[in-house]
């Protein structure tokens, strides 16, 4: 959000970006469903099937789908980074059930190098630095991909592990002694080929990934009626 839309929200009625009702930017009801939707059924484990190779355990908050997929994808690609306080909450949930009472360092997935430069910011990067204030947990923002990668949307899960085979590269970061736990957050998982590749990038620097947390999974059982209608942004 830039200087002109704080001024614009002062004097504009926001609009909820869950159901379009003027006068709340993320309104109650929409509120109300989100946090039903990532009250699941607890330890909410959400490993990817096949698994990739190396990927740490996953948790994730809530399934990807209605009001948290629309929460998602207005924040990431509508511009409502407004909601980064809306879905931090879901993120905290996964990172206490993927570390319960640890100190794991929290590592953001990286955005790819266009859209960093397209939208000029890293939302994953700072939802992570919000759930690192609530949970007074590091933040080490150490990845960065090697190299230009494709939009991974569209592609299957092999073509997903080639695009991202040695994408990463972790810097040694000053607060990260050899050994430290590292939790990798992203906000959605598919595959887990971007977790599995940044969990590699990870312990190449000699960190220890102990889990990944996300706000959302997608559902990887077949749904015939529904193949397909999976698009957007989703990262891994
Ligand atoms: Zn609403």
């Amino acid at each position: 959000m830039g200087p002109l839309d704080a001024i614009l929200d002062l004097v504009l009625p926001a609009t909820c970006a869950g159901c379009g009702a003027v006068s709340h930017a993320w309104c109650p009801r929409c509120a109300a469903e989100l946090v039903r939707a990532g009250r699941g059924p607890k330890p909410l484990r959400a490993d990817p099937t096949p698994r990739p190779p190396g990927l740490p355990p996953v948790h994730a908050a809530a399934a990807y789908a209605g009001v948290v997929r629309t929460a998602l994808l207005a924040y990431k690609d509508g511009g409502r980074r407004d909601l980064r306080s809306v879905l931090a909450p879901l993120l905290v949930c996964a990172v206490k059930a993927a570390d319960p009472g640890g100190d794991a360092v929290l590592v953001p997935m990286p955005s790819r190098a266009a859209a960093r430069r397209r939208r000029g910011d890293a939302p994953v990067a700072d939802l992570v630095r919000v759930v690192g204030e609530v949970t007074g947990r590091a933040v080490a923002d150490m990845l960065r991909p090697v190299r230009p990668l494709v939009d991974q949307a569209g592609l299957d899960t092999s073509r997903r592990q080639a695009n991202l085979a040695g994408a990463y590269r972790a810097r040694a970061d000053a607060d990260l002694a050899a050994g430290r736990a590292v939790l990798l957050l992203d906000d959605v998982v598919t595959t887990g080929a971007t977790l599995a590749e940044a969990a590699r990038a990870v312990r190449a620097v000699g960190a220890h990934p102990v889990g990944c947390a996300t706000v959302a999974a997608t559902r990887r059982r077949p749904l015939p009626c529904r193949a397909g209608t999976h698009s957007g942004s989703v990262s891994s």
